[in-house]
């Protein structure tokens, strides 16, 4: 039996690398392409599967190609997928990213498809795997009225809950009553409290707003410079593992998989803090997103 249960989306990351990113009009050759696995909740469900937890995942893809990379790479990854909804009217998301080579850059179209669609109704169909979890995680990439509907299941279960608040979008006042941990980057706590955060002292600011707000946890992440974690009496400031990154994407996703198995655990707040850190600056040595996941064996 899984023991959490990740709510989000799954997209086949597609880049193509070149000397530069097209513009309007232009064709040019490029030099390779890659399609791995992209979605906050997918990379956050790897991020817990690597380390060792065991997860399921909640989301719904296309009866296509990319739906079918999608449960390949998932069982690969020894996710379970039998909650997983499919539709054969919808297509699997796709994300479409330009990369110049040289500078990194790049632009992105992000096609989500099919979990733009998810019902009520079809979540329902799975709703006891949220129920028989000790953590549910989840982002605001999924339907709100879905995501708040889960998110309230859980907490009337007494399954411990994470809210990964990005991409940065308003959200009624409702959710933060089934929320044990906020976990939002500097952008995006900065869009909730409208506190620019740049230092420790600022996101000491934001997260008394945010308490404030009626959220019981919140860990901001700083990117390169840590995160700051307060639950109104305990304050921890971790700084980020020393690593010489090469690639941020999917940093957040690392993170919140790795508070997520850390939890389940029963580790401390502390130790949970401190893992999840590791693993997030771990996953910043290797291109991609939800490829760039660290295993357990890699933390020691
Ligand atoms: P997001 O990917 O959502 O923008 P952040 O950039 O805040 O999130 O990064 C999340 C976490 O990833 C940080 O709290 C830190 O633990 C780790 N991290 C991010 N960038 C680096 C880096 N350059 N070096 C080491 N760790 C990093």
């Amino acid at each position: 039996m899984s023991n959490i249960s990740v709510l989000g989306i799954f997209v086949a990351d597609i880049s193509f690398s070149g000397s530069k990113i097209p513009s309007v009009g232009e064709t040019i050759l490029g030099n390779d392409y890659n399609i791995g696995p992209g979605g906050k909740g997918c990379n956050q469900a790897i991020a817990i599967a690597r380390l060792g937890g065991k997860v399921n995942f909640l989301t719904k893809l296309g009866r296509d190609d990319y739906g079918q990379l999608a449960l390949k790479i998932l069982n690969q990854n020894k996710i379970d997928t039998s909650t997983i909804t499919e539709s054969c009217y919808h297509k699997t998301g796709v994300a479409g990213i330009m990369v110049d080579r040289k500078t990194g850059e790049n632009a992105i179209n992000v096609i989500t498809g099919a979990p733009s669609t998810l019902t009520v109704n079809e979540i329902d169909k799975n709703i006891d795997k949220i129920k028989n979890s000790k953590i549910f995680l989840t982002q605001l990439e999924i339907p709100k009225e879905v995501t708040l509907h889960c998110l309230k299941i859980a907490k009337e279960n007494n399954v411990l809950t994470i809210l990964n608040p990005a991409p940065a979008s308003e959200i009624s006042k409702e959710f933060f009553n089934y929320v044990d941990y906020f976990t939002p980057n500097e952008t995006e706590a900065e869009f909730y409290t409208g506190i620019r955060i740049t230092n420790e002292k600022e996101a000491k600011k934001a997260s008394v707003k945010l308490l404030n707000l009626g959220l019981k946890k919140v860990i901001i992440t700083l990117g390169e410079k840590g995160l700051f974690y307060s639950d109104g009496n305990e304050e921890i400031y971790l700084k980020a593992t020393l690593v010489k990154a090469i690639d941020t994407t999917g940093a957040g996703d690392a993170f919140n998989g790795g508070l997520a198995y850390a939890l389940s655990q029963n580790k401390s707040i502390e130790e949970a803090l401190k893992l999840a850190n590791k693993v997030a600056g771990l996953s910043t040595l290797k291109l991609g997103a939800g490829n760039a996941m660290p295993t357990l064996k890699d933390l020691s």
